[in-house]
């Protein structure tokens, strides 16, 4: 699809092959080892208002995770963030979900020597995507504590952040039988960890409550320890137990897709009185206000 010369592609905007396309002609070859085994990272900034949101937090995460798979961008951080500003430019979206990535690539066929791959970069950006649209938060989810355990940590470092997803979709798929529409997975040995694409925050006998492990050290995660501290809160990055889960006056899953996002069923019982609490609520209001302070946003180059 086609808008005006300066717009061009309002539906989304990929860069892929070194050359920036409309996202619906963005493609891979079915022999990357992204496709063929999963193997890539990436990571995921939002824009909001035509700007970025902690767009640093987010390029020192990628590269992190980049430099543990022993993966190669084959462009610097400068060039990186010229082609972040270009894929959303090219949309003209002013709320919008920003994809990096970087694959294993490609080895000649026949080849199955990881050292001589060519790894695959891309990034694309579309319009803001939400777990939970604005009209289901203000009811709250239902979420499910599934007895598939998450892959183990010392397996897939879940701090990189993967496409490792199928613990996470099989799990998902166990909620929709329990009509939940939100899952969270535990570890072996039973502590939380964290559901497909968000963190979990849980106010249990007054402290927020977050596993401190086997989970991605989300950047909205981040912004929500801060917040509570700014708001004369206490927060715990700890053990959290499904039984706490269960008693806790108030949870949410927060992420880039969607921010702060509260849960108000939990295996079928309420959370709390059974609506969205009002310390989620301040604390919603609070992570988008701060969309508005300079501190935390990066104006997109449009
Ligand atoms: N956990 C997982 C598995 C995720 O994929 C994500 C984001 O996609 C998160 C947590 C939340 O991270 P962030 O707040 O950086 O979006």
């Amino acid at each position: 699809m086609t808008g005006s010369p300066d717009i061009p592609w309002p539906t989304g905007c990929a860069f892929v092959d070194g050359g920036f396309r409309p996202i619906e002609d963005a493609t891979l070859s079915i022999l990357d080892m992204g496709v063929t085994r999963g193997d890539s990272t990436y990571d995921v900034v939002h824009v909001w208002k035509g700007h970025f949101y902690r767009l640093d937090d987010h390029l020192d995460r990628f590269a992190n995770s980049v430099a543990q798979l022993r993966l190669d961008l084959g462009r610097s951080r400068d060039e990186l963030t010229d082609i972040l500003h270009e894929v959303v430019r090219r949309t003209g979206l002013r709320d919008a979900f920003v994809s990096m990535n970087c694959t294993r690539g490609r080895v000649p066929i026949g080849s199955r020597d990881l050292r001589i791959a060519r790894n695959t970069f891309y990034c694309y950006a579309i319009p803001f995507v939400w777990i939970n649209t604005q009209d289901q938060q203000a009811v709250g989810t239902s979420m499910w504590i599934s007895d598939m355990p998450r892959i183990p940590p010392e397996s897939v470092d879940p701090t990189v952040k993967n496409y490792h997803w199928l613990d996470m979709d099989m799990a998902l798929l166990e909620a929709y039988d329990h009509d939940a529409t939100m899952v969270l997975l535990r570890d072996q040995q039973g502590n939380l960890t964290e559901g497909p694409g968000y963190n979990v925050f849980a106010l249990v006998d007054g402290h927020w409550l977050t596993p401190v492990a086997g989970a991605l050290q989300g950047i909205t995660r981040q912004s929500v320890l801060e917040l509570v501290v700014e708001t004369g809160g206490i927060v715990r990055e700890t053990l959290l137990t499904a039984e706490e889960l269960l008693r806790a006056d108030e949870v949410f899953v927060c992420s880039t897709a969607g921010g702060i996002m509260p849960v108000s069923r939990i295996n079928n019982g309420p959370v709390g009185d059974g609506c969205p609490g009002p310390v989620t609520t301040e604390l919603r209001d609070r992570y988008w206000a701060r969309h508005d302070d300079p501190t935390w946003s990066t104006p997109v180059r449009y």
